[in-house]
């Protein structure tokens, strides 16, 4: 099979960070152009929006959609019509029901969807599934806590309406929960912080709970300075399982069982490789689902404004 000839949506910084080089890096795929209001690349063809490039006639089979969450549902559709095949950037959109048609959409069409969780393709988040696939989680506590001035500088978006504020990063700690737990979760209760001039919570603090009643907190923090947090801890039988560095190192009462390379990207464009060549989709709704779910239960307190 010929390469799927990939054009990148929104030349931000994931898709600079991440997205080039993995594409780069993986066979089966080629960028042949961008679609950005700002930027350029050298050796790509160039287009000011998604609705410029389909116009344009120019040869591709693929769109990647690095944009923000709002506006993605328009520009996913849009390619699908056009019978592209597309990979969403998380969250797959700003509302979990926009995501319903257009997996109709690319059913429809015989093209792929990938709703990606780039967290789920962490090096360790697969040693602990098969771990607590054996050993029955007690409980668990998710501690993700980041500074949203160093990870996300200029990123208004983020607290506009659908843009999740805190959850940003933190649905990555739900896509992780929603892989490793034996039993699917739900929200219990919730507290949420936004500031007075934002759209979007800065802090959060979640119930969770399985059918089994197994107990889940968790503590979400956007202004966290000094040491960084995204670990997720699970007391079991045999001991405490830590799965540390938004899911690269595994542990098990302090020592270490797995802690390979980050290649989440590269995984990322693998699997959608194969997802394209077998005529599948992959949209996983969980985490989203999760995050709506914190919103609607959710007891909101008012905070001092955020300025960057
Ligand atoms: P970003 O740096 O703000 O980049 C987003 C890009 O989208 C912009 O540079 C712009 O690119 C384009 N864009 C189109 N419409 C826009 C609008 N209305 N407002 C702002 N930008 C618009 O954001 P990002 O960090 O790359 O995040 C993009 C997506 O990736 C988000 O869903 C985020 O959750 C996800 N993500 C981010 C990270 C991270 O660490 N930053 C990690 C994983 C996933 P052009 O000027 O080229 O059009």
């Amino acid at each position: 099979m010929s390469a799927i000839r990939l054009a990148l949506v929104g030349l931000g910084k994931i898709a600079r960070d991440q997205h080039l080089p993995a594409i780069a890096a993986t066979p089966g795929i080629e960028l042949v152009a961008v679609a950005s209001r700002s930027a350029t690349l050298d050796g790509v063809a160039h287009f000011a929006t998604l609705a410029d490039l389909l116009a344009s006639g120019e040869a591709i089979d693929a769109v990647a959609l690095c944009t923000p969450p709002q506006g993605r549902r328009e520009l996913a559709g849009m390619a699908l019509s056009a019978g592209k095949h597309v990979l969403l950037e998380k969250p797959p959109g700003a509302t979990v029901s926009e995501l319903g048609p257009l997996v109709a959409a690319a059913q429809e069409r015989g093209r792929t969807l990938f709703a990606t969780w780039h967290s789920r393709f962490a090096p360790a988040v697969e040693p602990a599934r098969a771990f607590l696939s054996e050993v029955p989680p007690r409980a668990v506590r998710v501690t993700w806590k980041e500074d949203v001035r160093v990870w996300h500088p200029g990123q208004r978006w983020i607290w506009e309406p659908g843009g999740l504020g805190v959850f940003d990063p933190a649905i990555n700690a739900l896509s992780i929960l929603t892989a490793i737990l034996p039993r699917p979760v739900f929200i219990t209760s919730a507290g949420l912080d936004f500031p007075s001039n934002c759209a979007a919570p800065i802090a959060a603090t979640l119930a969770l709970a399985d059918a089994g009643g197994l107990p889940v907190r968790a503590e979400l923090d956007f202004l966290q300075t000094g040491p960084q947090s995204w670990d997720i801890v699970v007391e079991t039988d045999r001991g405490t399982l830590t799965l540390a560095q938004g899911g690269a190192v595994l542990s098990l009462d302090g020592q270490v069982l797995s802690a390979l390379p980050e290649t989440e990207y590269r995984n990322i464009y693998k699997h959608f490789v194969e997802l394209v060549a077998a005529g599948r989709s992959d949209v996983d709704l969980a985490p989203l689902q999760l995050v709506a779910d914190a919103f609607l239960l959710g007891r909101r307190t008012l905070v001092a404004p955020f300025h960057e």
